[in-house]
């Protein structure tokens, strides 16, 4: 291993003056985001809510801005504070995240507004260390938080920091590997003024300026001082490391349809992938290549119908399901499940896997109706 292939290695320092330039670039060109508190209204002494930073921290794991603006919105419209996301039924905040994806993130985030409220007297810790000990809040969103809502000097890197800093180190380590170097530059970059609005710049500017395609260098207050773009070709940088292919896994979904319209759901368990969350009763996801459907894990006799297969990625594996339709008499429910109403079903705590399914089946069931339309039907 050379040197230059090294994680170990000792990486370059930032740029002096790069903060300056960044948080002068943000003063001026900063996303407007409505969980944000501007530069202008902090100089002017503001301070950012902590419940509002930390609920579009968890909001923002692997989702983009544009998906949790609608989200972020809604949440704060029904839960203002985090006394009252914590004194919310459980099952209607899995419903109002339903499509958010990784849900998880749900379950933990009622867990922590819970605990917020009961241990820590509504306050959020104002550390690092005390905002890890909380339900859902990593390494990454513990300094995120620390950062923008308690103005702490903690070393921020999501992947468009790891992109900029990356690019400006012309650092060719692979990602994972390269992780612990540019957590050192960002530590070393981390200004002890201002660092939660240095964190935003720094996340800024990789979602609007050095993007993962076609950066805009000329456009960048970094560019003076850019390793990257003096070897003449940053946009590969990041290199990662080839990722393993994703299994492939199988199953079953069988989507029951009353006269009235109801669709047949039931409660997935409480643990593990989309624990919680609603679905149509399915097999197990299994492994199995032997052309085997799973179509014996039908919840009751019926006239099962193959309506065609849908496939959904999560993080670990594929998914594909034979998803089977039957219009059943049946007024009662089989233990465990319910009938979701027409007008209901689009409510209910839904993963996008199962809307998927549900649709495959029939087609427009968990879209809401819009009130024209539903006069018309
Ligand atoms: S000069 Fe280009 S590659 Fe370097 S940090 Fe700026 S946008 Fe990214």
């Amino acid at each position: 291993m050379t040197r230059a292939d090294s994680s170990d290695e000792e990486p370059a320092r930032p740029p002096a003056g790069m903060a300056a330039a960044l948080l002068a670039w943000y003063d001026r060109h900063h996303r407007d985001l409505p969980w944000r508190t501007p530069p202008a209204a902090l100089a002017r002494g503001a301070r950012p809510d902590p419940y509002h930073v930390w609920l579009s921290e968890i909001m923002l794991q692997q989702t983009t801005v544009e998906a949790v603006r609608r989200y972020y919105a809604a949440f704060v419209a029904r839960w203002p504070d985090v006394e009252a996301l914590a004194a919310a039924d459980t099952q209607a905040v899995m419903k109002a995240w339903a499509g958010l994806g990784y849900y998880s993130r749900a379950r933990n985030l009622k867990a922590c507004a819970e605990l917020v409220a009961a241990e820590h007297g509504g306050r959020f810790p104002d550390t690092e260390a005390g905002l890890r000990a909380l339900p859902g809040i990593g390494a990454y969103t513990a300094a995120a938080i620390a950062a923008i809502a308690f103005d702490r000097p903690a070393a921020v890197v999501d992947g468009n920091v790891e992109r900029v800093a990356a690019r400006l180190m012309a650092l060719r380590t692979p990602l994972p590997a390269a992780k612990p170097a540019i957590r050192r530059f960002v530590e070393r970059a981390t200004p002890q003024a201002r660092p939660g609005d240095f964190a935003q710049a720094t996340m800024d500017l990789g979602a609007t300026i050095c993007t993962p395609r076609r950066p805009a260098c000329v456009l960048c207050p970094l560019r003076g001082d850019c390793r990257g773009l003096a070897t003449g070709d940053p946009e590969p940088l990041p290199l990662k490391a080839p990722k393993p292919d994703r299994p492939l896994r199988r199953g079953a979904a069988f989507v029951a349809r009353r006269a009235d319209g109801a669709i047949l759901l039931r409660r997935r368990p409480e643990r593990g992938l989309l624990g919680g969350m609603s679905e149509v009763p399915s097999s197990a996801w299994t492994a199995r290549q032997d052309g085997a459907t799973g179509a014996e894990a039908a919840p009751f006799a019926a006239d099962w119908r193959p309506a065609g297969t849908i496939g959904h990625v999560f993080t670990h594996f594929a998914l594909e399901l034979a998803v089977y339709h039957a219009e059943v008499a049946a007024s009662a429910a089989p233990a465990g499940c319910w009938w979701s109403a027409p007008d209901e079903l689009p409510g209910e705590a839904l993963p996008t896997v199962m809307k998927k399914a549900i649709e495959q089946a029939v087609p427009g069931a968990t879209l809401r109706q819009q009130p024209d339309t539903a006069r018309s039907a």
